[in-house]
């Protein structure tokens, strides 16, 4: 079957051999405070840096999933208040966990169609100072970069504009975009994600990249009440070690991954290059039409198209008559639209095929 599902996506055909290799190797057993334990994670890190272009002052770390993410942010590096901007449902998702744990965490709903900095900056002049006062005051600020659900992604002027605005920690959601463009790490302190998106891998394991800013905070906030608070995550990881026995097997494939994929400049233009052509395809080629009407918004890696739910449903019986799956609308858009996974492990005669069914 051929899947553009975005998450838990299709993973990359080598998969199969490297977790024989694993098992072979006996990775599988590795204890992990073991020295080929530390050797496999310091190798995965190290390509993780490489491969993704990583500041070598931001450290990687590896937890559960983005999810788990959430709250380590809100937990480690959140005293009183997180500010949190979304369009759909991940980020409303996170701002919900978040409530739960920070006393005084806000969120504000801007609209799809519109940039965030429309949204905060180029409107009436009061609204626009209202913001500004608000983000120079904040603590943390939460964005979802690529917003899965409906096919969205914040612009470089959006992250900029915060980054230029505020002191606070910037924390960023993008776990359906890391691995599949190229990412303005400076711009941010927490960047969160998981593997079974844009890394072509099976689900089972988190990544935090995160800046000296925000391990100052952490110090400062000094949270040592979880297992997984940062500053214990932190100590392990100094050491190539774990704060807990982590999915060895998930880690060996995610350093396979990364020591096969190309430099993430020439997967972002790929990327970005078959967007476009998504994009194009679809308003011209189909009787289909983007969700996002917004050039600027549409993300690079999660296609969203609306459609009527009749014609929906028709189209996903004919794609599974011929061994494809697209991806369900998410949330709000559940039923007027489905989404196609824009992600590198998918490869030209996937996209030829799913093409045909289309038009
Ligand atoms: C998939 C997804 C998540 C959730 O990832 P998990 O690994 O299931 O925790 C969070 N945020 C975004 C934007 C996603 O696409």
């Amino acid at each position: 079957v051929v899947t553009f599902y975005p998450g838990p996506s299709k993973v990359y055909p080598q998969v199969a051999q490297y977790m024989q290799n694993a098992f072979d190797e006996g990775v599988l057993s590795l204890n992990h405070r073991s020295a080929g334990f530390m050797q496999l994670l310091q190798k995965t890190l190290q390509l993780l840096h490489q491969k993704l272009d990583i500041p070598s002052e931001y450290s990687i770390y590896l937890v559960s999933s983005a999810t788990e993410a959430w709250e380590v942010v809100a937990q480690s590096l959140t005293a009183q208040h997180s500010m949190h901007f979304y369009n759909g449902s991940f980020g409303k998702k996170w701002f919900h966990y978040t409530a739960n744990i920070v006393p005084n965490a806000s969120a504000t709903w801007f609209d799809p169609q519109h940039t965030l900095t429309h949204h905060l900056f180029e409107r009436e002049t009061a609204i626009a100072q209202h913001n500004l006062t608000h983000l120079a005051a904040a603590e943390v600020v939460c964005l979802t970069h690529n917003e899965t659900s409906n096919g969205t992604q914040l612009t470089l002027t959006d992250v900029q504009k915060i980054r230029q605005n505020t002191d606070a920690i910037v924390a960023l959601d993008v776990t359906s975009s890391l691995g599949g463009v190229a990412l303005p790490w400076a711009q941010g302190d927490v960047w969160l994600a998981s593997v079974q998106k844009c890394l072509g891998l099976p689900a089972g394991l988190g990544l935090m990249v995160c800046s000296p800013k925000a391990l100052a905070k952490a110090r400062l906030l000094n949270d040592h009440l979880r297992y997984n608070s940062l500053l214990a995550i932190d100590d392990n990881f100094t050491k190539f070690q774990t704060h807990y026995t982590p999915n060895v097997l998930g880690v060996y494939l995610l350093m396979k991954i990364m020591n096969q994929v190309a430099d993430i400049q020439t997967i972002d233009s790929k990327t970005k290059a078959r967007a476009q052509d998504w994009y194009k395809f679809i308003n011209t080629q189909t009787p289909w039409q983007s969700l996002i009407q917004n050039t600027d918004t549409r993300a690079n890696t999660v296609i969203a198209v609306a459609g009527e739910p009749v014609a929906i449903e028709a189209l996903k019986k004919r794609a599974t008559q011929h061994q494809i799956t697209i991806g369900n609308g998410y949330g709000e858009w559940k039923s007027h639209s489905f989404r196609i996974a824009n992600f590198p492990a998918i490869e030209d005669w996937e996209i030829e095929k799913l093409k045909r069914i289309l038009s």
